[in-house]
């Protein structure tokens, strides 16, 4: 059904063609296409923000938001729940916290969960929590976050995820929210990096800089 759905993009996407839309010059050479345009990606958020609310909207929340790649996704989600809870008369008290992770070099995913400037979570203990990461590829990170996560005994720990890659290993863990199932390439763009390069994408003052990129390799 619509609330355990996805939007599913095939193999052979070859996303937008880059002269459709505008984008920083000094990208020029390095991306391939556009991959998801911005509103898509807005659109399909405030979708998830609904799917959040029916399931999450009677108990107080604490969102924890899975950095850097995931503070796009995270803010805005959190707008678009503010707004359903202003909306409506379910009103949400929400705490917005962040981890920070280290798992990839290049554009490969190590194996072991690093956690930067690693902070005490036991404000979760007993807490509805809601985290927030960009993108799932193998779910090894998400894994061992989630077991990182459940050692402070949350209440329940619920996962979105704006991208899942296509990947058929199963040793990892995969989100309860999905935005976009993806093939197995490498996006930059909406927070996204490639060694700290492209989060700027989202990030310049014109419409331009919001879309996920494919990045050429
Ligand atoms: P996993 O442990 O699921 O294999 O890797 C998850 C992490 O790898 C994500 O948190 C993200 O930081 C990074 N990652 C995976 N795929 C991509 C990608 O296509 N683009 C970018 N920028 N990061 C990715």
């Amino acid at each position: 059904g619509g609330k355990d759905g996805r939007i599913v993009i095939e193999d052979d996407w070859p996303g937008y063609s880059l002269d459709l839309f505008t984008y920083p010059e000094h990208y020029c050479g390095d991306l391939q296409s556009v991959y998801i345009p911005h509103g898509v990606i807005m659109d399909r958020t405030e979708r998830l923000a609904r799917n959040i609310m029916d399931d999450l909207g009677d108990h107080d929340i604490v969102i924890l938001c899975v950095l850097k790649g995931g503070y796009k996704f995270c803010a805005d989600l959190v707008e678009f729940i503010k707004a359903l809870s202003r909306n409506s008369r379910k009103s949400l008290p929400m705490r917005v916290d962040f981890i920070r992770l280290k798992s990839y070099l290049n554009d490969q995913s190590t194996a072991s969960l690093h956690i930067v400037g690693e902070e005490d979570l036991s404000f979760l203990r007993g807490k509805n929590v809601l985290i927030v990461e960009a993108i799932v590829d193998t779910g090894k990170t998400m894994k061992a976050l989630l077991k990182h996560v459940e050692a402070f005994e949350p209440k329940m720990v619920k996962v979105a995820g704006l991208l899942v890659k296509r990947v058929s290993s199963g040793v990892g863990s995969f989100p309860d929210y999905v935005g976009f199932e993806i093939p197995n390439r490498f996006v930059v763009g909406y927070a996204l990096d490639y060694n700290e390069r492209f989060r700027d994408l989202h990030d310049s003052d014109n419409s331009d800089h919001r879309k996920l990129n494919f990045r050429k390799r």
